[in-house]
């Protein structure tokens, strides 16, 4: 038998690099996994994964005939009291994936035990029917190999090769125990302990960063100055055997709201990072010039970036991989980050975005243009055994979910359509919710049109991102968010259009979401006549048309003439351009509305309402709950499953996992509970879980009372667009809120959260949830 790869199908997810090392060493680490896997972007070359082919060239050239030919599988394996040491094996191996482990005394090879192609869910890895003996003559040189006449065991190994315990640095596993902190400005880079008490009640993530930056960040601090922090952390889920995760949080006092911003991000930084030995990275101070920061493992540097900046973000990555290698992890702000668009985003992965709250403008004020990280370490894990019960539990839950095909071929794309039959599609700038001609956005002509192959974060089993190529260009994407707010909200009617307004955002570092909605703001001014061409520089908007979009796409992202006003956010050029377009620049607490329309939708209205980074659809997706119990009603029940969903879903964040396993294809939510305490190796049960999330929910709502003084209920008012507009066109032709109904959605929400009647945390709220703040 043997492994066989077929590289064309991988997503890069590497949920065979860590099953390998946890079947073998009871270790989640990579990199004494028996096999490789590689990305090769951005041109469309995807990944290559490299597996043990029983070549049998390692047993050519071995002096010691350590490694044996099992005539009954066709598996070489590896003589433990005959192996030397002396890494032929390791040398001449075709594919690389004969290794060394410290505190191992021999060399390891793949077995073809097989467990990698049980948990990889694109079907790459297979095994082929057991083989018959190598014919090819060895190779000449000093090894026995085959030749070697000695005397041999006649059974393999185990497959568990228990490596010596080290002591636990940590209480808690699933941690690395480690702060890394970086001052750009006096350039002195630090190491300090987790306390554990951070991690029992605030988990990790984002629960960590809201935590570090309301504790470190003063408050009045100016979110471009020097005195603001980042805070690039990951979570105890992810890098380990659990789908999905691998989900990264950057956060900061955010530009465009001037109060704590996230932005959750996936491919592979969240675990790389732990690997390198940290939970969390604090960035602070701001360097004269540009610099990145490299982490490699214990090796923490600031280098100059000089030659970087003005880069897009994907070509940085690509420069940034083609000088350190391959295995780094690169985070990078692109042009509209160094320009301090206050909806610049973070990019990674060529293509994936730590896209809302303006993080990437923060980045760029810091004059940091990129994060590269690379780790070897392991993350110590509570329960292992217990963990790979639960971890092949989930994966299975999820190759079994009868939403997974659909899912895996279209992504969040597949949205789309539903979307538009419910009107819920952003339209216009939100004047309808269904967009004539949306057939041709659909998931199925996108992935028909553009889409190359799939492509997934760290662990995930089911990857919903599309690797597409039009025009020359190459993008991850569009996804669902992306198509409402630069297809819907502007009308554009082509994928290909879509997709080259997609690859423009993430290249010159813009968030897809609120440029969509600035643009959509814009040309709606324009054909209302609040602003002229004088404005515009000439540039004639309109709905549907797609060259004024990728103009002003640049424009923004280099502040340039009428760019220089969008790339504020929409709440300041409405104030800006007044004349009453306030009532139709979508946003609250200062954010762009994300890609569901609401007007006959009150739980989502009011999740946007309410969320604590200003509105954003992924704090609580309740629109699907709208359309369960009756749409019109607004009633106590909504608010209740708001603020559930505004714990739970957060939830992940903190965790450092993908939600969409849960939300698209009905991983149950029993399973992380007991994950979780594997990972711990401490019994933690859901609802010590959800008390952390609502502390962290109510900790983000003080950020708000402390930034404004005058702080209440008016935060929390939607644009007028949905209570003095009615929609035009779609199922929900002629719907509107009424004012009163959003004054009932935010008693119903501030009494059940415990809170007073203008939104503020009660005294008794804040000691029930232990949660204690300095003023
Ligand atoms: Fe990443 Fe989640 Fe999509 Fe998987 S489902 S590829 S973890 S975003």
């Amino acid at each position: 038998m043997r492994l066989l790869a077929d590289s064309s199908k991988c997503s890069g997810c590497g949920a065979c690099l860590v099953i390998c090392p946890l079947t073998h060493f009871k270790n989640n680490n990579p990199t004494m996994a028996a096999l490789t896997v590689e990305g090769r972007f951005p041109a469309p070359g995807g990944y290559k994964v490299g597996v043990c082919t029983q070549c049998g060239e390692c047993a050519n050239v071995c002096p010691s005939g350590a490694i044996n030919l099992d005539e009954a599988t066709g598996v070489y394996w590896v003589e433990p009291e005959l192996c030397t040491l002396c890494m032929a094996c390791v040398d001449v191996c075709p594919e690389s994936v004969m290794f060394v482990v410290p505190g191992v005394p021999f060399a390891i090879k793949c077995d073809a035990c097989g467990e990698c192609v049980k948990y990889c869910g694109p079907g790459v890895l297979s095994m082929s029917p057991p083989l018959t003996p190598p014919t090819t003559p060895p190779l000449v040189g000093e090894g026995k190999g085959e030749r070697w006449q000695g005397e041999r065991l006649t059974t393999p190994p185990p497959h568990v090769y228990p490596l010596p315990q080290k002591p636990a640095a940590f209480p808690l596993g699933g941690y690395a125990g480690t702060i890394l902190r970086v001052n750009l400005t006096t350039k002195a880079v630090s190491k300090e302990p987790l306390p554990p008490k951070l991690a029992e009640e605030y988990l990790g993530g984002r629960g960590f960063a809201a935590r570090i930056l309301y504790d470190e960040v003063p408050a009045g601090a100016d979110p471009l100055g020097p005195q603001n922090k980042v805070v690039f952390a990951s979570g105890p889920l992810a890098g380990l055997f659990v789908p999905g995760a691998g989900k990264a949080t950057f956060a900061a006092k955010s530009p465009l709201t001037g109060s704590y911003g996230d932005s959750n991000v996936g491919g592979h930084l969240a675990e790389e990072l732990k690997y390198a030995g940290y939970d969390v990275v604090i960035i602070e101070g701001a360097s004269p010039t540009p610099v990145y920061l490299l982490i490699d493992d214990d090796k923490v540097e600031i280098r100059a970036a000089g030659d970087l900046w003005g880069q897009g973000a994907m070509a940085t990555e690509k420069a940034l991989k083609d000088r350190l290698g391959e295995a780094f992890q690169i985070a990078t702000i692109g042009p509209a980050g160094e320009k301090l668009v206050k909806f610049a985003s973070i990019s990674h992965d060529f293509g994936r975005q730590a896209g809302r709250t303006g993080v990437g403008a923060v980045l760029g004020a810091k004059k940091l243009k990129a994060i590269a990280v690379r780790g070897s370490k392991s993350i110590p894990i509570g329960d292992v055994d217990r963990l790979v019960a639960v971890g092949k539990a989930m994966f299975q839950a999820c190759f079994d979910s009868p939403a997974r095909q659909v899912w895996q071929r279209y992504g969040t794309a597949g949205v789309t359509t539903w979307s538009n039959e419910i009107g819920a599609f952003p339209t216009r700038n939100f004047q309808s919710g269904q967009l004539e001609g949306h057939e041709s956005l659909s998931g199925e002509v996108m992935r028909q049109a553009i889409v190359l192959f799939d492509k997934a974060c760290g662990l995930c089993p089911v990857p919903c991102g599309k690797y597409s190529h039009t025009r020359g260009l190459y993008v991850e994407g569009p996804e669902y968010e992306t198509t409402a707010m630069l297809g819907g909200m502007c009308a554009l009617t082509d994928i290909h259009d879509v997709a080259q307004a997609n690859y423009l955002c993430d290249e010159l570092g813009l968030d897809t979401i609120s440029a969509g909605s600035v643009i959509a703001f814009a040309t709606e001014c324009f054909e209302k006549g609040i602003i002229g061409l004088d404005d515009t520089g000439g540039l004639a908007l309109q709905f549907g048309q797609a060259v004024p979009v990728f103009a002003l796409i640049e424009k923004i992202a280099r502040r340039q003439g009428i760019g220089d006003v969008l790339a504020e956010g929409v709440k300041i050029a409405a104030e800006r351009w007044g004349q009453g377009s306030a009532d139709f620049a979508m946003q609250v607490k200062g954010m762009e509305i994300s890609g569901y329309e609401c007007h006959l939708a009150p739980a989502m209205l009011l999740s946007y309402m309410t969320t604590d980074i200003g509105a954003h659809h992924n704090r609580s997706w309740a629109i699907t709950y709208d359309l369960q119990v009756g749409r019109e009603k607004v009633t106590p029940d909504k608010a209740a499953k708001v603020i559930e969903l505004q714990h739970i879903r957060p939830l992940f964040d903190s965790l450092g996992a993908c939600r969409l396993h849960w939300v698209e294809l009905g991983l149950s939510l029993e399973h992380y509970a007991p994950a979780l305490s594997a990972i711990w190796g401490r019994e933690v049960t859901w609802e010590e879980l959800l008390k952390c999330s609502e502390r962290t929910w109510n900790l983000t709502r003080l950020w708000w009372v402390r930034e404004f003084p005058d702080f209440g209920r008016a935060y929390d008012y939607p644009p007028a667009r949905f209570y003095r507009h009615k929609v035009t066109g779609g199922p929900t032709d002629g719907a509107v809120m009424s004012w009163e109904d959003v004054q009932k959605l935010l008693d119903m929400y501030y009494q059940q959260r415990g809170w007073d009647q203008n939104g503020i945390p009660t005294a008794e709220k804040l000691r029930e949830l232990g949660l204690k703040v300095n003023k």
